[in-house]
């Protein structure tokens, strides 16, 4: 079945946000469980989380994901800043647990010096010192490749998982459009977006992509800039997200919005892809 909901905030509490989400126009969602730039996880008490499962259960939004901070690194070649990030993560995944929301993803973070392979194998290392609950799976980002930042290449995903003493299932992996586009890979034909689904089934395995982030890109195919644009708008434009919300292999997967937050908003992005899809 199709979903597509956007990134909503938690301010007014979590129940609150599958309200917000169902005024987007929204069946499925992503929240943070902190602050987005900080270290601080909010406290969830049990009343707030069932008000939040029977709100979602009731409302028929879902599945959910928590999003990550964006501080943590798990491939820095410092210690302390790899032991801040595994605090953080395991909270976030426990808070995720508690609010009964099966999904948890983060971007694996950047090597700052110590080169991309040393880089990979932290995150492959440090993520078997995480405890992941067993109703949530962990999924890890794409990135566009910026500075030093690792994940770029779908092999890359796949290596810190075959690193880790996790395995995939309680792993996972959550692909973001316009960071794909911007690490080079392009689906903006059919042919193209054939190629991309044969690679990421070569790679990571099309059964581990759990979640879709759809973000058009400002920038150029390969340019690995990560600068989200309006669906439609950008450099990927209607027709690639036509053929990837469209594509057998990927068109029954959960896909949140993370496009800019302007005049335009998430209700016009959520119509837009839904306007693209062919059983819309
Ligand atoms: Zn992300
Ligand atoms: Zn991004």
């Amino acid at each position: 079945m199709f979903r597509i909901g956007a990134h909503v905030s938690i301010s007014d509490g979590f129940e609150a946000a599958v309200d917000h989400e169902v005024e987007l126009g929204g069946t499925c969602g992503q929240i943070f469980v902190g602050s987005p730039r900080g270290w601080a996880v909010s406290e969830i008490d049990e009343t707030e989380a069932e008000a939040f499962r029977n709100a979602a259960d009731e409302q028929d939004v879902g599945p959910w994901i928590v999003h990550g901070t964006y501080l943590i690194n798990l491939a820095t070649p410092k210690d302390d800043l790899a032991s801040k990030s595994l605090d953080c993560i395991q909270d976030e995944l426990d808070s995720a647990a508690t609010l009964g929301i099966p999904y948890y993803v983060f971007h694996p973070g950047a090597h700052t010096g110590a080169g991309e392979e040393t880089g990979i194998e932290n995150v492959g290392e440090r993520l078997s010192e995480v405890d992941v609950p067993s109703d949530v799976t962990l999924l890890l980002e794409n990135t566009a490749g910026k500075g030093t930042t690792v994940g770029k290449r779908l092999d890359d995903l796949d290596d810190m998982v075959e690193i880790s003493a996790y395995e995939y299932g309680d792993l996972g992996i959550c692909l973001d459009t316009c960071h794909l586009f911007a690490a080079g890979y392009d689906f903006t034909d059919e042919a193209a977006v054939d190629d991309l689904v044969e690679k990421i089934d070569s790679t990571v395995g099309i059964e581990n992509v759990q979640y879709l982030h759809l973000n058009d890109s400002k920038h150029p195919l390969g340019s690995e800039k990560d600068e989200h644009e309006h669906i439609g708008e950008g450099e990927i434009g209607e027709a690639g997200f036509r053929q990837f919300v469209n594509h057998d292999a990927l068109r029954e997967k959960p896909m949140v919005l993370e496009t800019p937050e302007d005049e335009k908003g998430y209700e016009w992005n959520i119509e837009k892809v839904t306007k693209l899809r062919t059983d819309a």
